[in-house]
């Protein structure tokens, strides 16, 4: 019993979050996850799937396979975070971007509704400046240097496009 609650107490310690922090970062994030959920379930009726891994909800394949091929314009996305909702090309995808997809996640935890206009503002400037407005974003610096799912041996690159174009 007591080496039940000293593991318990050790957790908490390690990692596990207060229940009032993880719920004020539920309501923070809440604008962009409900849009997450807006773009998956108005895919299910055309073919978009659904799971509930790490805490957040993933919609994959079909319409939202069907979106992600297309952004940015001109170009193609292996997957895309809106607060605690991830949207992935395929599930195998989802398997190689999700590390990176949830470095994602906490910098929407801590920037809430900020985070999209900060996001696209610095790739704005970046590309006013003649830089990669992605690869130089600092968000996305941030995501590469903890996970690069370019880097992974099952990584195949999202349907048509080549990891060059990986992207989220
Ligand atoms: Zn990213």
């Amino acid at each position: 019993m007591a080496d039940i609650e000293i593991r318990h107490r050790s957790a908490r310690v390690h990692g596990m979050k207060h229940p009032l922090v993880k719920g004020f970062q539920v309501l923070w994030t809440a604008p962009n996850t409900l849009l997450g959920i807006a773009v998956g379930v108005i895919g299910l009726p055309c073919g978009t799937r659904a799971q509930w891994r790490g805490g957040c909800i993933e919609f994959y394949g079909g319409l939202v396979q069907s979106i992600l091929r297309r952004v940015p314009p001109g170009g193609s996305s292996s997957a895309m975070t809106l607060g605690h909702t991830i949207l992935g090309q395929s599930r195998p995808t989802l398997e190689v971007v999700r590390e990176h997809e949830h470095v994602h996640v906490r910098q929407y935890e801590t920037w809430g509704p900020l985070f999209l206009p900060l996001y696209l503002g610095a790739s704005l400037v970046l590309w006013m400046r003649k830089k990669d407005p992605y690869l130089d974003n600092p968000f996305e610096i941030e995501a590469y240097a903890i996970a690069d799912p370019r880097q992974s041996d099952n990584w195949c690159g999202p349907g048509d496009s080549d990891p060059g174009e990986v992207e989220g």
